[in-house]
This record gives structure tokens, C-alpha cells and sequence, in this order.
């Protein structure tokens, strides 16, 4: 294996030949991702607009010597055993228990086992990146991604990414215990540099599409946690699925809110009570902002690109009633600063990050305009670029490893 260009590629693979005395088999990269448009229509199988980012987990991984595999969680100065044929169930019959980091290699671990590949080999793993943990920029998916790809080549499962990124959801869903959408996975996995995906969240069908590289994101943490609104974000969940039986009530033919248009929105809201029609209006109009949003940039109209940022923020706010008074100041701040596009909070709302689209050398002035905003101690701004999709960056054919060589510790 030569020697990874990126840094965080060496520390994993320098870590490995340290702790297992031996070269990895192979170097995977997973990227996080973030997305742009699209705003709570995942559940209703809507249009999305994410994009892989320039911020990713590296693995490296071998197939292990010992009966049962080692993980070594670099960032968090950690490791665990994992044997694939003893896991532990998933976290639902293991009430009271907290969510730990190896709930995920288990989890992929066992929807792998679960989904009729044959026992799994275990491995030998060292894993870590530059993805912030916890900040809607889907560090759980590229965890997920990066060991799918490790499995998938060194077990010989030869599984296609479409499936890998159902097999991550699964993950999420079934073992982890989080209603997350297909979304994460699938950027981490389709991604292209310096393009979004457009991604129809029912057929999975997608493509690229081409942002300028005059442009990049700048992220800046709010200080607020989703967790702290727990309450209202379930309430948006509830919401969200009577509005479906009340439309659907209307509209037989309607399988999920996506089936309807804005041009059935003037006879259908007024035949919804208050606040139904606000969340439908918001659903059906974010579709609609999708598609506008991939024929502003097929067109390279980046400026309209930010206009619908804005107005995608806006209606998360009146409409959804997810945003918070800080993320609304955030946003308005960055709209504020020269060279800002656009604007909106990332994620699904009452807390987490906040997204700026802006042209390039103008990231400093606006990260400082939200940061004025949010006033307290907060991770620092991330800037982001769009970014290829996970991928194994180099491989060694089991006995041809060479002899390790500038050995580091993370
Ligand atoms: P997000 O996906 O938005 O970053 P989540 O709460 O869904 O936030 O996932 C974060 C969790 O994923 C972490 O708490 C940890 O368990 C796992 N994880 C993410 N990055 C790493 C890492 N570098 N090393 C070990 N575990 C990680
Ligand atoms: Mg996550």
C-alpha cells in the first residue's frame, strides 16, 4: 500500500501497522455529507438535493488473524472486539442502554449477516476522520459506508452501491434505533466533486448535478441541540402523518405528500385544518424548489441557486415551524454578509448547523457574522467543498504486504 496523500488516511494505516504489526489490507474513504435542498421531504419520498463533502472517515482494514476482529476508533481513543457471530441485539431489546460507537460496525455487521450474504469474516479495523460528530453532517452514514465497503471487499460479498446505501439505512433503522432516510448513505456513496445529487428519494433514481467551483459552503455551529426540542420534532412527526390520512382521505390516489403538486395546493389547503396545511404547503412547495433549484444550476444561475436556499429556510420556518429565533439570525446574518448566496439551517431543525452558500474568499466574513450571532463557544466553521463519494482508495493482496515504514501514532 503506498503512503495515503491525505492525513487522516496516514494516521489510520500508520495506527494499523502499529497495533496489528502488519499492513492493511486495504484504505477505505467515506465522506459525510450535507444537503441543500429538500428540507423534511425524505419521509414523504420527495426530491433531495445533498452533495457529498471534503470530509470523510478512513478505514483501514484487514481481515483478522484471530478468531474474533479488533476496532480501533482513532478519534476516540478507543477499541472494541467485534466477533460477527456473536453480536449484540439491536439497541430496541436492549432497553436503558446507552448508544455507544461500536452500536455501528455491530449494526453493519449484523444487517450484513441478516441479509442472506453467509457468515461474515471478522475484521481487523482502524477508523477515524474529520467529520464532526453529532452535527447533521452524517459522520453515522460515512461510519456505516466505510465499514459496508470493507466488508463488501475483503468477505467478497459484491454487493452494488445502491445496495450498500439500503444496507446503511437498515442499520439506522433496525439496529441503531433512528428513523434516518436513504439520503445520508446514498451521498456518502454517489457523490461527485464539486456537484449535488439530485436524488428521488421512492425510485432512487439520481444524478449529478454541477455547482460552480467559484462557490463553497460555509458551516457554522449554532450551539443548540435538536435534543432539547425533542417534544416539537415528534409533534412535526405526528403532524407530518395525519396530514398524509387527511390529503389522503381527499385524494385516494395520493400515496405520500410528493403524488401532489403546487398546483393542487389552492383547492386542497383550505379543505385542512390549521397547522396541517401549513406542513403540507411547505412539503409540496420544498419538492417544487428541488427541481427549480437543479434547473437554476443546469443552467448556472447560482444566484437563483441561493434565492431558493433562502426561501427554503424561510418556509421551514413559517411553514414547518422547525427553525429556531438563533438559526433565523444565523441565516438572516450570513444573507447580510457580501458574497453569501444563500442560507439555511441543515438538518431537521430546532438546533444543529447552519449552511451558507457563498463565493469562494467570502467564507471568513460570513462564518464571523453568524458567529457574532451565536455568541458563545462554538466548534470552529467548517468550510466545505462538494466531493467524490466513498470509494476503497488502495488495496494489498493478502501476503504481498510491504514492510511498515514511518510508523505514527494518532
Ligand atoms: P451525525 O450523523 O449527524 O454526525 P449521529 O448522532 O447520527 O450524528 O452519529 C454520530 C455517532 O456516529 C457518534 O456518536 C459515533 O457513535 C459515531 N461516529 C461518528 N464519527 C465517528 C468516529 N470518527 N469515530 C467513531 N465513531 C464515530
Ligand atoms: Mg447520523
Amino acid at each position: 500500500m503506498t503512503r495515503p496523500e491525505n492525513s487522516h488516511g496516514r494516521r489510520v494505516v500508520d495506527r494499523f501497522v502499529q497495533r496489528f504489526g502488519r499492513s492493511p489490507q486495504l484504505l477505505v474513504r467515506a465522506p459525510g455529507r450535507l444537503c441543500l435542498l429538500g428540507a423534511h421531504v425524505d419521509t414523504a419520498q420527495g426530491w433531495v438535493l445533498p452533495g457529498a463533502i471534503d470530509r470523510a472517515i478512513w478505514l483501514a482494514a484487514s481481515l483478522a488473524t484471530d478468531r474474533s476482529g479488533s476496532l480501533v476508533a482513532c478519534d476516540l481513543t478507543d477499541e472494541s472486539g467485534l466477533d460477527p457471530a456473536r453480536l449484540a441485539p439491536p439497541r430496541h431489546q436492549r432497553p436503558g442502554d446507552p448508544l455507544r460507537w461500536t452500536d455501528y460496525p455491530q449494526g453493519v455487521a449484523w444487517t450484513l449477516g441478516n441479509s442472506g450474504v453467509g457468515p461474515l469474516p471478522p475484521l481487523d479495523v482502524v477508523f477515524g476522520g474529520d467529520i464532526p460528530r453529532g452535527a447533521g453532517l452524517s459522520s453515522s452514514a460515512a461510519v456505516e459506508v466505510a465499514f459496508l465497503l470493507a466488508w463488501n471487499a475483503l468477505a467478497g460479498l459484491r454487493l452494488d452501491r445502491r445496495s450498500l446505501a439500503e444496507l446503511a439505512t437498515r442499520v439506522e433503522r433496525e439496529y441503531v434505533g433512528v428513523r434516518s432516510g436513504v439520503m445520508d448513505p446514498f451521498a456518502s456513496l454517489f457523490g461527485q466533486s464539486d456537484h449535488l445529487l439530485w436524488l428521488d428519494c421512492r425510485s432512487l433514481d439520481s444524478r449529478p448535478v454541477p455547482l460552480p467551483t467559484t462557490v463553497s459552503v460555509v458551516v457554522v455551529d449554532s450551539g443548540t441541540r435538536r435534543e432539547l426540542a425533542a417534544s416539537e420534532f415528534n409533534a412535526r412527526r405526528t403532524e407530518s402523518a395525519a396530514a398524509l390520512q387527511r390529503v389522503r382521505e381527499l385524494y385516494p390516489s395520493v400515496e405520500t405528500l410528493r403524488d401532489l403538486s403546487v398546483a393542487d395546493l389552492p383547492d386542497l389547503l383550505p379543505q385542512l385544518p390549521s397547522p396541517l396545511d401549513r406542513r403540507v404547503q411547505h412539503v409540496v412547495e420544498e419538492c417544487a424548489r428541488v427541481q427549480q433549484g437543479v434547473e437554476a444550476l443546469e443552467r448556472g444561475e447560482v444566484e437563483t441557486f441561493g434565492q431558493l436556499l433562502r426561501a427554503s429556510h424561510e418556509s421551514s420556518r413559517d411553514l414547518f415551524e422547525c427553525s429556531l429565533p438563533r438559526l433565523d439570525a444565523m441565516a438572516a446574518a450570513a444573507w447580510a454578509t457580501e458574497g453569501c448566496l444563500g442560507a439555511r439551517f441543515m438538518g431537521g431543525g430546532f438546533g444543529g448547523c447552519v449552511a451558507a452558500l457563498v463565493e469562494v474568499g467570502s467564507e471568513p466574513a460570513t462564518a464571523e457574522a453568524m458567529l457574532d450571532v451565536v455568541g458563545e463557544v462554538v466548534p470552529p466553521p467548517l468550510v466545505c467543498r462538494f466531493a467524490d463519494g466513498a470509494a476503497i482508495v488502495d488495496t494489498v493482496e493478502p501476503g504481498n504486504q510491504p514492510p511498515a515504514e514511518g510508523q505514527r501514532t494518532c
